[in-house]
C-alpha cells in the first residue's frame, strides 16, 4: 500500500500514514493532537520551481532587473 503524508490543521503537524488508494481521502486523525482536521498533502513533482515560474520575481516582462530602472522606472525601451 502506498505511503501517503498529511497535515494537520490544528497543529500544523505533518504525518505520514499508509493507506489503501481507495481511503486517501478519508484522512487519519492526528497522532499528535487526535485532531480529525486532517488535509492529504499533495506532493507533486515540478510544482515549486518549475519552469519559469521561479524566475518572475527577478525579472520584469522585458527582461529587465525589476526595480531597479525596469519597466517601472521608466527607462525601459519595450
Ligand atoms: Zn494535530
Amino acid at each position: 500500500m502506498p505511503l501517503y503524508e498529511y497535515a494537520c490543521r490544528s497543529c500544523t503537524k505533518s504525518f505520514e500514514e499508509i493507506r489503501k488508494y481507495e481511503e486517501r481521502l478519508s484522512a487519519p486523525a492526528c497522532p499528535e493532537c487526535g485532531s480529525p482536521e486532517t488535509v492529504l498533502r499533495l506532493s507533486v513533482p515540478g510544482f515549486v520551481g518549475a519552469g519559469s515560474a521561479g524566475r518572475s520575481g527577478d525579472l520584469a516582462p522585458c527582461g529587465m532587473p525589476a526595480g531597479q530602472g525596469g519597466c517601472c522606472g521608466g527607462q525601459c525601451m519595450h
